[in-house]
């Protein structure tokens, strides 16, 4: 970080400056001409207040050079990071396939769901048991019962799961049950709920908020690992613009972008991104040849019948060709 003093700032106020920088721990080194002062800030930054420093009246601007994320930052890890669930490995090449229905509905959905997605390689169980819905009259999910649903189908299937955790109060209840905690676009900056999710051991799904920047998703990931757990796994999840066709817009930039800035796992979800089945076998082969480190899919034996989002649902048939045309395009990149 550079502070830029404006011209003609007195010495005193030069001197004042470095002074508060030093008490808060970093080392200055200041650069000064006739009509010019710049204090370039080395070491740790974090603890620096840009916008107290915005507001000396004396501070012509602040040039950051570094990110304010620094341990999501590649800078400081190079290497990929890996993140290992029940033997499934995301991030560092390895493709991994999350499917499963939007909502845990009842037994025999859920079975028949996660039966056939395993048997054409999904890896792990997708299900929603508490529902984040834009409407207080819409499907809730089936709280507690559907985590149990969940636990029985993981049983059967040796899948493990993941499943949203949206507020506090239920956190620790749906950490018994979920092998991947899913923070859902909503909640990617509710600070209190990132912060208790640093706290756990499980690996964390965050998924991006509608209108997040990749800054902003990635400072959400620095709350988390900043309390202890680094098992972050990000998701694109589409966000807002103008566009009303699709529900959102997928930003495959993001993906690119993200493996340039940090060493997480990002995955891709393309059915709350379109909102369209039809584009969610597209969109997962654009997702895969961006270098997405894996899928998470809605799929539903019968959509039409789906409490939630059956509208971008996959029937099973549908699943089978994404698979190998994932598959395939995998296999080339
Ligand atoms: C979901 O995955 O069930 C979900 C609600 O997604 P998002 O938070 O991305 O809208
Ligand atoms: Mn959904």
């Amino acid at each position: 970080m550079v502070v830029v003093m404006k011209a003609g700032t007195p010495a005193v106020e030069i001197d004042k400056m470095q002074e508060n920088l030093e008490s808060i721990g970093c080392t200055v080194h200041r650069s000064q001409g006739e009509n010019y002062c710049l204090l370039g800030l080395i070491g740790d930054t974090r603890k620096v207040n840009q916008s107290q420093l915005e507001a000396n009246v004396f501070v012509e601007k602040i040039l950051r050079v570094q990110h304010p994320f620094k341990l999501a930052s590649r800078v400081f890890h190079p290497q990929d990071s890996i993140i290992e669930v029940d033997g499934v490995k995301i991030g560092g090449g390895n493709i991994a396939i999350m499917a499963g229905p939007c909502s845990v509905e009842s037994e025999e959905q859920l079975m028949t769901i996660a039966r056939s997605v395993k048997e054409v390689g999904a890896q792990i169980l997708r299900g929603g048991a508490y529902k984040p819905r834009t409407s207080p009259y819409s499907f809730q999910g089936l709280g507690e019962e559907g985590l149990k649903l969940l636990k029985k189908a993981k049983a059967e299937t040796g899948m493990p799961i993941v499943t949203e955790v949206m507020c506090l109060e239920n956190f620790d209840v749906v950490e018994a049950y979920a092998d991947i905690l899913q923070i859902g676009a909503r909640n990617m900056q509710n600070f209190s709920l990132l912060k208790k999710a640093g706290k756990s051991n499980k690996p964390i799904l965050l998924k991006r908020g509608l209108s997040a920047t990749i800054e902003e998703l990635l400072m959400s990931a620095e709350y988390i690992m900043s309390e202890g757990n680094t098992k972050v796994i990000l998701c694109e999840r589409g966000i807002r613009t103008f566009e009303t066709y699709t529900r959102n817009t997928l930003d495959l930039s993001a993906i690119p972008a993200i493996k340039e800035l940090s060493h997480l796992p990002i995955i891709v979800d393309p059915s709350h991104a379109a909102g369209r089945w039809a584009m969610v076998e597209p969109l997962s082969k654009a997702s895969i040849a961006v270098g997405a480190d894996g899928l998470i899919i809605e799929v539903h034996h019968e959509p039409e019948k789906a409490l939630s989002d059956g509208a971008q649902s996959l029937k099973p048939k549908k699943f089978v060709q994404l698979m190998d045309k994932i598959n395939r395009i995998a296999k080339i990149y």
